[in-house]
């Protein structure tokens, strides 16, 4: 079977087991999916889809992902010869009532949850077989600990540093999350920096 059908098997069989969870910790019904050639030698993996993407049913189509997509084409490469996932395939929800009515916001995977989703993303790694992993924030920093059992490194110490995975036998670089520099202006340099130097590490390595 071609590399494509393989992952949109796993991702029906994917969206057929969320479809059945009834916790409503999630917005379980409009999982959202890997997008780009499942060829790309460069794999992106973020957080979770927010209210946007669940919406529009692609990763990074909001404020976080119009900021990637721009630091991407600018110092790396057109993001469609990437392919970009997530760490959580579906929109993880905080449920609060205002008065009579219910309203839900976005919130950060839990550690369940990240290791939860640390299964599929270990079959798409190894579907994709990429050359290098780019993680983007805290989340999957982690889910990449989870599926390789190596430690990185906390955040702080290694954006923006390549990181060789015995267990992948690949690169994998950690970078900001695209939305830490809306939070955190002084942020914004220092990812601009990470993303040229990903994309040196890129041009000078042949991979893009
Ligand atoms: N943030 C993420 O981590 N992933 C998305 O798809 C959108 C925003």
């Amino acid at each position: 079977m071609m590399k494509t059908s393989r992952l949109e098997s796993l991702y029906a069989v994917e969206k057929e087991r969320l479809a059945s969870v009834t916790d409503g910790k999630g917005d379980y019904l409009h999982p959202v999916f890997g997008e780009g050639d499942s060829s790309a030698p460069v794999m992106l993996i973020g957080e979770a889809p927010g209210r946007d993407e669940a919406e529009a049913g692609r990763p990074f189509v909001g404020k976080a992902g119009e900021s990637l997509r721009r630091m991407l084409s600018e110092r790396v490469a057109e993001p469609k010869s990437i392919f970009i996932t997530n760490s959580v395939k579906y929109r993880p929800v905080k449920v609060k009532k205002i008065g009579s009515r219910l309203s839900y916001s976005n919130r950060t995977p839990t550690a369940v949850e990240i290791k939860e989703g640390a299964k599929l993303l270990s079959q798409e790694i190894e579907l994709i077989s990429p050359k290098v992993i780019v993680t983007l924030g805290n989340t999957p920093k982690k889910a990449v600990e989870l599926v390789t059992g190596e430690k990185i490194g906390t955040l702080s110490e290694v954006h923006g540093k390549p990181y060789f995975s015995d267990f992948l036998g690949l690169y994998v670089i950690p970078l900001f999350h695209p939305a830490s520099g809306i939070y955190n202006r002084e942020l914004v340099p220092v990812m601009d920096e990470d993303m040229k130097k990903l994309g040196k590490f890129l041009k000078e390595g042949g991979i893009l």
